[in-house]
């Protein structure tokens, strides 16, 4: 954690912030290392501040480090708003309305909230090495995952017996599905966010399977589509549009290049193959300690990447009612390019 209470520090210089103070847990998490479910800290200049309760008291002693840690008996926002002076910032996107109006009511005076959301989560899509070899760790375990969910064979099992199975091998191997893995076959396929069923697999069906494993907090996320045996004219065409749109669209990640830029790559090609209305979400995400974080890879966003984010690059294509394909990556940005973190391969793969 070292370093990242300095990065937030001199973030409040530029947004002209005194302290911020910090409630998500995820957030507190990143700053401190400290992994209780109650945790607040308050970052100002030259100031590290971690508040907890009796029961964390040793848990903290025992994680976080380069900050100050206090126990608090008795009033909790009483004890954070005696420690707040100046203009300083809260996660607006996190704080509940009512905890603001009563940490307001204990304020002293010259203490004033400025809604400062995003600010850590900003912080976060710039991996350290440390977080780097987590993830990569996390990616490695889903990708022996899927090698042996596939050996056991997908036709005739369900969807949901797949995805349980892919879990449970996930928890064996030493970490924690990072989100319910996702096991869609054939017209399920179709509906980006299914939830495994109990129709069994059939053969000659193309099966979405998304996973990911989560390890020391850190989240890895993938998806390959497999066909059970021969797909067909149709789905070998879609499959095949999904893998040029993905591997043109990575071929664009690179730092200095916006959100936008590179899901335009993926989009184009899926338009040019008449499926623009079947690509409908963003082409990828950031991960790291949430599946879901910055910065956003979609038509919308300016978010500018920069080297060492992680990111998602996941084009799909689904035809309602009758199959789906995505393929998914995670890559650490660099300065002219990618490194991938995905090592499985995404030509079109029959299994059992
Ligand atoms: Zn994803
Ligand atoms: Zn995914």
């Amino acid at each position: 954690m070292r370093g990242r209470g300095e990065r937030l520090e001199r973030v409040l210089a530029e947004r002209e912030l005194d302290r911020m103070l910090v409630t998500d847990l995820t957030n507190v998490r990143y700053l401190t290392g400290f992994t209780g479910t109650n945790g607040a800290c308050i970052c100002g200049p030259g100031e590290r501040l971690f508040l907890t309760d009796f029961r964390y008291t040793e848990r903290a002693a025992a994680e976080v480090e380069g900050w100050e840690p206090i126990t608090v008996a008795g009033d909790w926002l009483g004890a954070i708003a005696e420690r707040l002076r100046g203009r300083f910032g809260f996660e607006d996107d996190h704080m509940p309305v009512r905890m603001l109006e009563k940490l307001g009511e204990k304020l002293a005076d010259g203490a004033e909230p400025a809604p400062a959301g995003g600010t850590v989560e900003k912080l976060r899509r710039v991996k350290d090495d440390e977080e780097l070899a987590a993830i990569a760790e996390a990616s490695k375990l889903a990708d022996e995952v899927w090698r042996w969910s596939v050996e056991r064979g997908l036709a005739g099992k369900s969807e949901r017996e797949v995805a349980r199975g892919a879990e449970a091998r996930i928890r064996e191997l030493g970490g924690d599905p990072s989100f319910p893995a996702i096991v869609a076959a054939g017209p399920n396929g179709a509906l980006p966010h299914a939830e495994p069923g109990e129709r069994p697999i059939g053969r000659g069906e193309l099966v979405v399977f998304d996973m990911g494993a989560q390890l020391d907090g850190y989240c890895s996320d993938g998806t390959r589509t497999y066909a059970t045996g021969d797909p067909g004219e149709r789905g070998r065409a879609v499959y095949e549009t999904v893998l040029a749109a993905q591997l043109a669209s990575l071929e664009a990640v690179k730092a200095g290049v916006t959100g936008e830029d590179v899901d335009a790559v993926a989009r184009k090609i899926i338009d040019e193959a008449g499926h623009g209305e079947h690509f409908g979400h963003g082409l990828g995400h950031g991960v790291g300690l949430e599946v879901h974080e910055g910065p956003r890879l979609s038509p919308k966003s300016d978010d500018v990447l920069a080297p060492n984010e992680v990111v998602t690059v996941e084009p799909g294509i689904y035809l309602p009612g009758e199959l789906g394909v995505r393929i998914e990556d995670f890559v650490v940005v660099s300065e002219d390019g990618y490194r991938n973190l995905s090592a499985l391969p995404k030509e079109l793969t029959l299994v059992d």
